[in-house]
């Protein structure tokens, strides 16, 4: 196998989902290349990291309801990428109103006026996400009650 090869195969590698013959070949390689051992380790870092990041799945019955709605799947999947970011936006317009005033003194280290900056992106993105996520399961149980 190939050092490109090996690159290329690493997410497969990680999931554990290489045939045998395949993993072998590659830890034949991963054996005398310092740098790919690099990549499978950096890749497991990230993979961590998102893992630590992703809001819990509803179980997927529910997103069957979801999607099988009046509106087709493209539109209401367009729909919630546009009222996210709407949303976004406007949380985060809101927010950097409120601490403009900071943000403009000079005497506040830059460090400071980015670290707020993100805390207000971040706060943003999170509340939109968890928002949804209510307005989604709310529709959802009454959907059900209705069914009953
Ligand atoms: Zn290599």
């Amino acid at each position: 196998m190939t050092h490109q090869e090996v690159l290329e195969k690493i997410p497969l590698y990680v999931a554990g989902e290489l045939s045998q013959a395949d993993r072998a070949e590659m830890e034949l390689h991963l054996k005398n290349c310092e740098s790919c051992r690099r990549e499978i380790e950096e890749f497991r870092k990230m993979e961590n990291m998102l893992e630590q990041l992703r809001l819990p799945d509803p179980p997927d019955e529910l997103w069957e309801g979801y999607w099988s709605g009046i509106y087709n799947r493209m539109e209401r999947k367009t729909g919630w990428i546009l009222f996210s970011v709407g949303a976004i936006v406007l949380l985060f317009f809101g927010f950097f109103r409120m601490v403009e005033e900071m943000l403009s003194d000079p005497a506040v280290p830059p460090l400071i006026k980015w670290g707020t900056l993100c805390i207000g992106g971040g706060l943003a993105i999170l509340l939109v996400s968890v928002l949804r996520e209510q307005l989604f399961l709310r529709k959802n149980e009454r959907y059900r009650e209705v069914r009953r």
